[in-house]
């Protein structure tokens, strides 16, 4: 078989280290660019490197933001009293297009995952129970104040959703889950919108 150009194959493997997309559909993407006019390219190319030097994460929530703190927590119109803890910034993006939602956000950036080498040191917890105790220590706390658990109800989203339940016990803070309507080793991602709608809605106190 006839060997690729080396930039052609260089960025094949650069493809093929995305998430979803194997060595056909690397060679496909790769083939479809060689293809396209130049300026096409180039504009992508720029975009690539823009996202990544624009984008920041937002020292609050930690989701993706265009300044240190993101537009969520900034929104003064936004429950501050609720904080909804998900997986991935991916998630807060999902749980907005659903609409409904008024509280806040806690990226945590992953699950906990023994296979994969991933503790709850690794994970966004010590910040999101600071940021529990500072709300609480610094409010009059007139209202409730409630997390809800929004891992995926896989086998580490449920461990995620325990540990972290476990560390919040002791604190005067309503915590839930959601998951009604979810089938188990489902992905947020990929939940329809009225699925999802149901399961924030129909989540229960743990
Ligand atoms: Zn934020």
């Amino acid at each position: 078989m006839a060997e690729f150009p080396k930039g052609v194959k260089n960025l094949i493997n650069a493809f093929e280290r995305l998430p979803g997309i194997g060595p056909k559909g690397a060679t496909r993407l790769v083939f479809y660019l060689l293809n396209t006019p130049k300026v096409y390219v180039e504009d992508l190319a720029t975009c690539l490197v823009k996202m990544k030097t624009d984008v920041k994460i937002c020292k609050t929530c930690f989701s993706v933001s265009e300044q240190d703190i993101c537009s969520i927590c900034r929104d003064s119109n936004r429950n501050i009293r609720q904080i909804c803890v998900v997986e991935k910034a991916i998630d807060v993006m999902i749980i907005e297009n659903m609409g409904g939602y008024k509280g806040v956000y806690h990226v945590l950036g992953g699950v906990v995952n023994p296979l994969e080498h991933v503790g709850p040191d690794d994970l966004r917890i010590d910040e999101l129970i600071q940021r529990v105790k500072s709300f609480l220590t610094n409010s009059d706390m007139s209202g409730d104040f409630e997390i809800i658990l929004a891992t995926n109800p896989t086998m580490e989203g449920e461990a995620t959703a325990l540990h972290i339940k476990k560390r919040l016990e002791g604190l005067k803070i309503k915590i839930s889950r959601i998951g009604s309507g979810l089938p188990i080793g489902a992905d947020l991602e990929y939940a329809d919108q009225a699925t999802l709608s149901r399961a924030l809605e129909g989540r229960k106190d743990i």
